[in-house]
C-alpha cells in the first residue's frame, strides 16, 4: 500500500564489516573488538546532516554458531551507535541476520529479505535506496533487492588489484566504487545538489562542478 512515494524519505542502507567498523575474520565478538573505520563515522553524520537517513543491514553469523550472543551484539551497537553521535550522526536503525549459511535462511546477505524488511519498515521503495558496503556480498544484496549498489573498496577489497575488480564489478552492472564511505557521502550528496539544480534549470556554482571533486 505504497501511497505517494515522492514524499519517501532518502534511505541509504550501510554494510556494517568493513563499512562502518574494521573487519574482523573471527568477528566482531564484544564491544572492545569494534574498531571504526577512519572517516566513516563522520560520513554517515554527513550523510545524516544531508537529509539522508541511514540503516544498517549486516550478516551476524556469529549468533547462530554461538561465537556472541544477543546481549553482546546489542551492546555493540549501541556502543557503535554511541560512537555516531559523539560524530554528530545516528543510525535509524540496525537490521541483522543472525543466521549461519547452512541454516537457508531469506535474510542472509546476499539475499534480499533484509533490505526487504527495511523497505517495508521505512516504507521507501527499494529502487530509490543507495545500498553501500565493503563486499561483492553487498553488491549482489543491491542488486537482488533493486537498490542502487556502492562498492567501497576498503581494506577488505583494497588488495585486489584493477583487473579483479573490474571482473567482479562486471558481475553487478551499474555498481558505482569509491575510495571511502566518506567519499561515497560526498559524491552522493553532490549528485542531489547537481539534479536538484538541474531541474531549476540553474548553473552550478564552480565549487560544486564535478571536475572539483574529490
Ligand atoms: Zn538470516
Amino acid at each position: 500500500m505504497r501511497s505517494d512515494h515522492s514524499h519517501s524519505m532518502k534511505l541509504v542502507i550501510l554494510g556494517r564489516d568493513g563499512t562502518l567498523n574494521e573487519y574482523r575474520d573471527d568477528h566482531v565478538k564484544s564491544v572492545d573488538e569494534l574498531v571504526p573505520v577512519p572517516g566513516a563515522l563522520e560520513a554517515v553524520a554527513r550523510l545524516n546532516h544531508a537529509g539522508w537517513h541511514t540503516v544498517m543491514a549486516t550478516n551476524q553469523p556469529g549468533i547462530g554458531r554461538g561465537l556472541l550472543d544477543m546481549v553482546s551484539l546489542n551492546a555493540i551497537h549501541i556502543r557503535l551507535n554511541q560512537l555516531l553521535a559523539e560524530k554528530g550522526g545516528r543510525l535509524a536503525a540496525a537490521f541483522f541476520c543472525p543466521h549461519t549459511p547452512e541454516e537457508g535462511c531469506e535474510c542472509r546477505k546476499p539475499l534480499p529479505g533484509l533490505v526487504q524488511q527495511i523497505g517495508e519498515r521505512f516504507g521507501v521503495e527499494l529502487s530509490s535506496i543507495h545500498m553501500v558496503g565493503a563486499s561483492l556480498r553487498d553488491l549482489q544484496t543491491a542488486q537482488a533487492a533493486g537498490c542502487v549498489p556502492h562498492l567501497i573498496r576498503g581494506a577488505r577489497l583494497g588488495a585486489l588489484d584493477d583487473e579483479q575488480l573490474a571482473s567482479l564489478l562486471a558481475l553487478v552492472p551499474g555498481a558505482k566504487v569509491h575510495a571511502s564511505l566518506g567519499a561515497f557521502a560526498e559524491s552522493l550528496i553532490q549528485k542531489e545538489r547537481r539534479s536538484k539544480a538541474d531541474a531549476r534549470g540553474e548553473a552550478l556554482a564552480p565549487d560544486t562542478a564535478p571536475g572539483a571533486l574529490n
